[in-house]
């Protein structure tokens, strides 16, 4: 039972594809939510309205009506500066550059708008409800298309000095390594992403590498991380190959992040984490070898909770923290 007078939030998560949204009470609970495909090729006064229509349908909602709504929390797929709520840049919603979304949505729905980073706000969520429920410092990592990732440290997001702290994904780790999107060389993206896994085996299957995914690769049909676990599960040796040197840099992050901050937990989410056990056993076992006991204890690696929805809530739990 949740009392009429807990505060709540609304939290958007827009994203490259689909923006969800929801209601959602100090404690997690989530009174409703919505979710629409992204109108992004429009501009940005066509999302602003799609976002302004769902919070006016999410406050139509009885068990939102009852509720003291406190804020509206907005993550975005890209940089962030949450202090005047300043989208710097967006890689998948063309235009997003040095835009105050904050000030757009707050005159539009009359709520206090708090900004971050789409991977920020999952990481405030985990930690507040899901894998790192408890915790007062965690990381989190979601494998996707990138490598997002979000740091709490002392219970609250740390931002850094300049707002733009908890890239991991942008950690260097092969130095003069592959080109990543942001402009660096040996990016952990381009190494341990879920595009990055499939990318791996597609290229081996290119230049000859024989695989029980040579026949789809090669008739031009794209593969995706899912794939190649499977492939790796049959005992395939290209898809196990991609596997473990993904595994490799993972466990290469978690051990970096393990000696810099010592976090309660590091918590790996996104598409690649649907792998379960397979991943985490994997990334377990290549920090055992590469870790010295001597520095400390290893990682308490964690595979996220709270999928697709974590986006949302966090917004809205850092709308409530505001
Ligand atoms: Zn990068």
């Amino acid at each position: 039972m949740h009392a009429t007078s807990e505060r709540a939030a609304i939290g958007i998560d827009i994203g490259g594809t689909a923006i969800k949204g929801g209601a959602v009470t100090s404690t997690g609970h989530v009174l409703a939510q919505r979710e629409t495909p992204t109108d992004n090729h429009a501009g940005i006064e066509s999302i602003i309205a799609q976002i302004a229509l769902m919070v006016s349908s999410l406050q139509d909602e009885d068990a939102v009506k009852s509720r003291e709504i406190v804020g509206l929390g907005v993550g975005v797929p890209g940089l962030v500066d949450y202090r005047d709520g300043r989208v710097i840049n967006c890689a998948n919603l063309p235009g997003w550059e040095n835009v105050q979304i904050a000030k757009l949505l707050d005159d539009r729905t009359g709520l206090g708008v708090s900004m971050e980073n789409d991977a920020n706000n999952a990481a405030l969520a985990e930690a507040r409800i899901g894998a790192g429920r408890g915790s007062d410092s965690m990381a989190l990592l979601t494998l996707g298309t990138g490598v997002g990732s979000g740091l709490i440290i002392c219970g609250s997001l740390w931002h850094g000095a300049g707002a733009t702290a908890g890239e991991i994904g942008h950690t260097i780790v092969q130095p003069g390594g592959r080109r990543c999107t942001c402009g660096q060389q040996g990016c952990l993206e381009v190494y341990a992403s879920a595009s990055a896994t499939a990318r791996r085996v597609v290229e081996a299957i290119l230049t000859g590498a024989k695989s029980i995914l040579s026949e789809r690769v090669n008739s031009g049909h794209p593969l995706n991380s899912a794939d190649v676990v499977e492939a790796a599960k049959a005992g395939d040796a290209v898809g196990r190959q991609a596997w473990d040197e993904s595994c490799k840099y993972l466990a290469m992050a978690a051990i970096n992040l393990q000696h810099t901050l010592d976090p309660k937990c590091i918590v790996l989410g996104g598409g690649m984490s649907a792998a379960g056990d397979f991943l985490l056993a994997n990334v377990n076992r290549q920090c055992a070898e590469m870790m010295s006991s001597r520095l400390g204890t290893l990682p308490d690696i964690r595979l996220a909770k709270l999928g697709n929805d974590a986006g949302f809530i966090g917004a809205a739990l850092n709308a409530l923290d505001a």
